[in-house]
């Protein structure tokens, strides 16, 4: 007898989702009472990636959404997903959005953790170079501009990464993301990419499949390449000594791009890798954690 009660049950709550259904195709733009935001991890990393996936949608619903002014890319998949960004100085807290069509809309507000960063306390000022004469800051900040544009253009690209990213040499790590100098409780500077060993003329790779968006000598990159891989994602490969590709050139998944090189302001050669969701730097690590294989040896 409970057992024909639960069936009883169970069949009363499909008719119920297959009313949901109904009223939202004939609504044409509403999210489901029932659709949840979840995230994975479920408390993100400051400076890292991390998934949103959409429970309980319409079949068929066009997801739009963001995430700390980032727009958010959803897959065609019953239980849609995007990958996010946290910023690195974000709140203990985020808001994400997800619109269903229309201006119907879900909401969820989720905790993040701090990276734990390592920061090295400076008891005296930081020893600043001589600061850039006026042609040399303007040339840094146009510089800047180029690369947040190629940061932010990756919103409009459609995606072109396919499968996993892979790390960009087969190489030790020699220096981690998020690293900080602080200075009178303000923090002065911080290590936004990921450094992998390398000789000079050692071979970098995509990190996935791209169009280059800049091949250029940068005043700190020295000889740099980015790519635009699409839906939010782009990568940046700097101090080159030589690059092998050519902007507008579409490069696939583990192609040579460059060589390993000490151009730009470095003390020695290494690769500095960098990974950008919108205008939002990450952790290249938390790209390979997220989406990201076993290829490339790990630190
Ligand atoms: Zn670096």
């Amino acid at each position: 007898m409970s057992g024909r009660a639960a069936f009883a049950l169970g069949a009363i709550v499909a008719v119920c989702g297959t009313a949901d259904y109904a009223n939202d195709s004939m609504g044409g733009a509403t999210c489901t009472p029932a659709a949840t935001i979840v995230t994975e991890p479920a408390i993100p990393t400051q400076g890292a990636l991390f998934r949103v996936r959409v429970r309980n949608v319409a079949p068929g619903s066009q997801l739009t959404g963001s995430v700390a002014g980032e727009a958010l890319h959803f897959s065609a998949d019953s239980i849609p997903e995007s990958l996010a960004a946290a910023p690195i100085d974000s709140p203990d807290s985020l808001t994400i959005v997800v619109r269903c069509g229309g201006s119907d809309s879900i909401v969820a507000r989720i905790g993040t953790t701090s990276g734990n960063y390592p920061i090295e306390r400076l008891q005296v000022a930081p020893a600043f170079g001589r600061p850039p004469d006026s042609a040399t800051a303007a040339r840094i900040d146009r510089e800047s501009k180029r690369a947040v544009g190629v940061a932010t253009r990756s919103h409009t690209t459609p995606q072109l990464w396919v499968g996993p990213f892979r790390h960009p040499r087969d190489a030790r790590i020699t220096s981690g993301f998020g690293g900080g100098r602080e200075y009178n409780g303000a923090i002065t500077s911080r290590h936004m990419g990921t450094d992998f060993a390398g000789t000079t003329g050692a071979p970098v790779l995509a990190a996935n499949r791209g169009v280059v968006r800049i091949v250029d000598a940068f005043f700190y990159g020295g000889n740099v390449v980015y790519i635009d891989h699409g839906a939010g994602l782009s990568s940046a490969y700097l101090h080159l000594s030589r690059q092998l590709v050519a902007a507008g050139d579409t490069v696939q998944r583990g192609q040579t791009i460059g060589r390993v090189g000490a151009t730009g302001r470095v003390t020695g050669p290494h690769l500095h890798f960098i990974v950008r969701y919108g205008s939002v730097t990450v952790d290249p690590l938390s790209l390979f954690a997220v989406a990201g294989d076993s290829s490339g040896t790990r630190p």
